[in-house]
């Protein structure tokens, strides 16, 4: 029997960064992965392809709405959407060759098959064929991730009604794609289908989309995506989903009570992820999970059976692949002795909407609930001269400092490369910087940091130079 010192179940960015890890840390290592390909949910069927669509919607948006602005006259264009799909799945292929590269360069064993506890130190792995072999292993991480979650009463045939993996994989562009869910998923992929030409309505059941982060991001990103063509129902609580031939039907209740009906072509249903365990064997192993089925850790990450730990998607926090990552390294690190820290404060979230939409750290409406005293700076994307010289000219950044020590507690961004700009206030933050010490930064001008600089001048005494 080939005997490990650490086993990782699960090829996602968890998976393959704490196998990278361990190996560099002189572990000898394995990675499990029951599909043909490595990198998991993240590089398969959602970070890379999806942001792959998004850019390519952006191409389309721009020849389309803005080309003639910048006085550069073209043909009306045309979506040829098998070659997005195609250009998509290059883009997939290329990047998930690459973690095989690493596996190599690491020196790391791949099983490709099931992975399944025998015992708290043995794991079987089952191929596809039903051939199998069992290996032993020191340690080992679950890093097996999360699946689309639905609605109790919503049944998806995949084909109309559909999750973030098929909407990924569209051969054709909804007439009207309705999207259950204002979340991050649902908002990007509802954005690359309104930007080749379908109506998307998105039906949320809270009052707000991208619940999660700052007021007033969310307030922000609502008003540009209904200038972009966007439909919103919001406080609807949807009741069924019903397909008949080409259409789908969706019943909700909106906030009064009343029955609505909305009717599309598509119905992408983006309500969540759940932690994927099925086949794990985690009973033969003794690894418990919690109330919500994920893994149960303890800070360290470690489960309640001492030689196996968890990762990612598949326990509590963020189900982000920065987040899993981040894990990753931390728990091989603890293996080898090492004392390292994740602050989960500070992983940013974003959303890669157009514009994009970033933060890290408090909200507003978090540090009313804590009772902390702070104080708010902003300042909007319009005002910048980068911003005007590249048209994009919607969004704003807010930067939340404690009131008396200036310490920043958050910063928030809505606007053209908000995913990039939000890297400076984790930084910040990580090195727990006032917002004085990003005010008297030097940014390079023109570029849209220098609203994060203006927002930070705001914050520490109301003194922006620009607005
Ligand atoms: C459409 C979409 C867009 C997203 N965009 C972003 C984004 O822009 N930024 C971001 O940070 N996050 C994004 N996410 C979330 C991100 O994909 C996840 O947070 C991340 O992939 C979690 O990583 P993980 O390693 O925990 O698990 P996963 O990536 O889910 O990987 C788990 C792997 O384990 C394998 N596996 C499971 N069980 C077994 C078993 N028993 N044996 C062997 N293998 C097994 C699975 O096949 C899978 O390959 C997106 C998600 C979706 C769906």
């Amino acid at each position: 029997m080939s005997q490990f010192d650490v086993t990782v179940i699960g090829s996602g960015p968890g998976g393959y960064v704490a196998a990278i890890r361990a190996a560099q840390l002189g572990f000898k290592t394995a990675i499990i992965e029951k599909y043909s390909t490595l990198g998991g949910t993240c590089l398969n069927v959602g970070c890379i392809p999806s942001k792959a669509l998004l850019d390519s919607s952006e191409h389309f948006e721009n020849a389309k709405h803005n080309f003639a602005g910048h006085g550069i006259i073209i043909n009306e264009p045309q979506v040829d959407i098998a070659r997005i799909i195609e250009r998509k799945n290059e883009v997939v292929d290329q990047t998930t060759k690459g973690i095989n590269f690493l596996m190599d360069k690491n020196k790391i064993t791949v099983f490709e098959g099931l992975g399944s506890f025998e015992s708290a130190t043995q794991i079987k792995i089952t191929k596809n064929d039903g051939s199998s072999e069992t290996i032993e292993s020191k340690y080992t991480i679950i890093a097996t991730g999360s699946k689309p979650s639905s609605l109790p009463f919503i049944s998806l045939d995949k084909e109309r009604v559909i999750t973030s993996t098929e909407a990924l994989n569209l051969k054709e562009v909804p007439k009207h794609l309705v999207v259950i869910g204002g979340g991050v998923i649902g908002l990007e992929l509802g954005s690359v289908y309104l930007r080749l030409g379908a109506q998307v309505t998105v039906v949320e059941f809270m009052d707000k989309i991208i619940p999660g982060m700052d007021g007033a991001l969310s307030k922000e990103l609502t008003k540009v995506l209904k200038k972009q063509g966007m439909k919103f129902m919001l406080s609807t609580a949807v009741s069924a989903v019903e397909r008949n031939g080409d259409t789908v039907k969706i019943t909700a209740k909106d906030k009064k009570g009343e029955e609505v009906v909305v009717e599309g072509d598509y119905c992408l249903v983006s309500v969540g992820r759940k932690p994927y365990t099925d086949g794990l064997g985690l009973e033969k192993a003794g690894v418990e999970l919690d109330e919500r089925g994920r893994v149960k850790t303890n800070d360290h990450l470690q489960t309640n059976v001492a030689n196996i730990y968890a990762i990612g998607d598949v326990i509590k926090g963020a189900m982000l692949a920065h987040k899993a990552e981040e894990e990753g390294v931390l728990v091989a690190e603890i293996l080898a002795g090492q004392k390292p820290h994740i602050n989960y404060n500070l992983i940013p979230g974003v959303v890669y909407t157009w514009p994009e939409v970033a933060g890290v750290g408090k909200t507003e409406e978090q540090l009313k609930e804590e009772g902390v005293a702070y104080k708010v700076g902003s300042f909007p994307m319009r005002a910048l001269g980068r911003s005007r010289a590249s048209g994009d000219t919607d969004g704003l950044v807010k930067i939340i400092a404690d009131e008396k020590t200036d310490e920043i507690l958050g910063m928030h961004i809505i606007g053209a490369r908000a995913a990039d700009l939000i890297a400076e206030g984790v930084i910040a933050m990580e090195f727990r910087a006032s917002a004085e010490d990003i005010a008297r930064s030097s940014h390079a001008h023109p570029t849209y940091a220098e609203a994060i600089k203006e927002a930070a001048l705001d914050a520490t005494a109301k003194r922006s130079i620009h607005m």
